[in-house]
């Protein structure tokens, strides 16, 4: 299966934030949304980076004022993207060797067309595993 086939079962719904806004408005999104991370978009709609609750909790860490600062002050702004014809069976690997949780995925001719999470990927596998399951079941019971 490739990431399209999860970005057309869940909608192109894509949750950004603009760079200046503050961190205590990124919070309100994400609990609003109840997402765990948001892509950063400037005015021109160009994505400029990706900001998650871990950003959040890492820059609380070491200061306590930290909703006050700007999202571009704790986004990462080397973004780590796929294409729609990638693998979702690939997507676990690059999550845990890049250790994250949310890849957006754009096309050839440079256009976000969604983002998907561990979560979607961790659900495509329960799917293809209930399907196995069924499948085997079939099989020992009505001998296929
Ligand atoms: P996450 O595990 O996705 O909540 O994010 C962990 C860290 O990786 C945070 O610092 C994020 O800003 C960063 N991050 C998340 N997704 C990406 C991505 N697709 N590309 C680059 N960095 C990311």
């Amino acid at each position: 299966m490739q990431v399209a086939q999860i970005i057309s079962g869940k909608g192109q719904e894509i949750y950004s934030i603009s760079p200046d806004s503050a961190v205590s408005d990124l919070v309100a999104e994400l609990s609003a949304h109840r997402v765990g991370a948001l892509l950063v978009r400037d005015a021109a709609g160009t994505l400029v980076g990706i900001v998650s609750e871990r950003d959040v909790v890492r820059g609380l860490a070491t200061d306590a004022s930290l909703v006050q600062a700007s999202v571009e002050s704790i986004m990462t702004k080397d973004v780590v993207s796929v294409r729609p014809d990638f693998e979702v069976s690939d997507l676990t690997g690059l999550m845990t060797e890049k250790r994250i949780r949310h890849v957006p995925v754009i096309d050839d001719q440079g256009t976000l067309v969604g983002l998907v999470s561990i979560g979607d990927v961790v659900k495509v596998r329960m799917d293809e595993l209930e399907t196995e399951r069924a499948a085997l079941v079939d099989y020992i019971t009505q001998g296929g």
